[in-house]
């Protein structure tokens, strides 16, 4: 296959949506070849049954115009940073050749979302080994971001914010998508959990004088070829 440009790695079916779902729109629109890999089918939860949640993420995959999208069929609630998913994840790091890997931000309080980030990590640098017996050719994702869909309210710091002004509809379409996990038996006031995670695109948007933004961290220095990139 064509190696993609951007790969969104994901613990549950709903992550990529509420934390990058802007982000995947805008790069779907500069015609980057995007993907998202969810590691698990995210059941059970009190609202959901695996086909329903498979109906859910085929209905924001449309509305986000995604092409690429799979799930790894690692166990929910119970994801661990095991050898044997490390192989798994590192023979798609293998295979998609991702340039840029979006991973969960590492602290968490829903064990899932660390332990996915702790197995983007690993299988990134198990992706490059040669002499073993992974399948694909060896291959170093050369940038790995961190995208925010914690369960704390802490405010890590951001290395970037991505402008998805542009976007916010397709990406609050595709949030709304998933009912089993963010409307049914959700309160209905102000504020609603859509309107979360709206407020807060706004005001990441605010952080970077546009209307709409999601946060993206980055632990390694991101390198740019002219100051050109920041006249924006
Ligand atoms: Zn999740």
């Amino acid at each position: 296959m064509e190696p993609l440009d951007i790969l969104v790695v994901a613990p549950h079916p709903d992550d990529a949506e509420i934390s990058v779902g802007g982000t995947i729109a805008l790069s779907l629109s500069q015609n980057l070849r995007v993907g998202v890999l969810e590691l698990t089918d995210g059941e059970p939860t009190p609202h959901g049954t695996p086909e329903l949640r498979r109906e859910e993420t085929s209905q924001a995959t449309e509305i986000l115009n995604l092409t690429w999208r799979r799930n790894l069929g690692l166990p929910n609630r119970s994801l661990q940073p095991t050898l044997e998913s490390r192989r798994k994840l590192a023979e798609v790091f293998r295979s998609t050749r991702p340039r840029i890997i979006l991973a969960p931000y590492w602290q968490d309080a829903h064990p899932d979302h660390v332990a996915a980030s702790s197995l983007c990590d690993d299988a990134r640098f198990w992706a490059k080994l040669s002499r073993s017996d992974l399948a694909g050719e060896p291959f170093w994702p050369p940038s790995l971001l961190h995208y925010f869909s914690i369960h704390l309210r802490i405010h890590p710091p951001a290395s970037v914010v991505v402008d998805i002004s542009a976007h916010i509809e397709t990406k609050m379409g595709a949030v709304a998508a998933y009912r089993s996990q963010l409307i049914e038996g959700r309160s209905t006031e102000h504020p609603t959990v859509l309107d979360d995670i709206r407020d807060r695109a706004r005001y990441w948007g605010w952080s970077i004088g546009k209307s709409y933004g999601e946060p993206l961290l980055n632990r390694e220095q991101i390198g740019i070829g002219s100051l050109d990139s920041l006249l924006n």
